[in-house]
């Protein structure tokens, strides 16, 4: 765990608030991307994180406090690669004013004061924004233009009819209710949609239809991939 950290330290670049780096759209134009912009393409990502698990072969790791003063950060990594090329980038939140134009989310403001073998100490809700971003991956890469419009592509409300769906460009993903306990999980291609929207099955039907398969629990989740 320490020489991952290491490993990372030796080649980071680092993006403080204020700052800016290059990137690509994709569509090939050349962009500017702040600390701020690459903190929200994360939190964005988070939002999705089963898209970008399924799809993308990442996952995201949040820490709530990782210095003992509060300072939260959201690591994205790619899944089962070996340490050299795990780590993509790391982005540090603080807690920031609430009128402050940084104000990027809201959460419970940990802090370990520090001291070994003491609790934790929840100080209550607080706004956070972004403080630097370390970065690991070429921000200007083809990768990465991608995880902006997947971000984008993902950010329209999720479609509220099987008509609406198919319209969409979005694939469905079907969750057992029971979470991580069961771990059920189905990708329903555009295909199995159609099919169900011919058979006149309302989006509500096929809802309440989507039992579990491993644990038998009714009323999956359904996610827009
Ligand atoms: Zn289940």
């Amino acid at each position: 765990m320490k020489e991952h950290a290491e490993s990372m330290l030796k080649r980071k670049l680092i993006v403080n608030r204020g700052e800016s780096i290059d990137r690509r759209s994709a569509v090939g134009t050349h962009q500017k991307a702040t600390c701020e912009d690459i903190a929200r393409l994360a939190l964005a990502m988070h939002d999705r994180k089963h898209f970008f698990s399924l799809r993308r072969s990442l996952e995201m790791r949040f820490s709530r406090d990782i210095n003992g003063s509060g300072v939260q950060a959201l690591e994205v990594l790619r899944t089962g690669a070996g340490d050299d090329s795990r780590y993509l980038f790391r982005v540090h939140f603080e807690s920031v004013h609430r009128d402050s134009e940084s104000f990027l989310y809201e959460a419970d403001l940990i802090r370990d004061q520090g001291k070994d073998y003491e609790p934790t100490v929840n100080c209550g809700k607080h706004c956070f924004g972004a403080q630097s971003v370390w970065l690991q991956i070429d921000w200007s890469s083809d990768e990465v233009a991608q995880w902006y419009s997947d971000t984008q592509r993902l950010s329209t409300a999720d479609p509220d009819s099987l008509e609406e769906w198919l319209e969409s460009d979005k694939e469905m993903l079907v969750k057992c209710r029971a979470g991580f306990i069961c771990g059920w999980e189905k990708v329903l291609a555009r295909d199995d949609l159609a099919r169900h929207a011919n058979a006149g099955t309302s989006l509500e039907d096929l809802k309440a239809r989507l039992t579990c398969s491993k644990c038998g629990k009714r009323n999956a989740r359904i996610l827009a991939l």
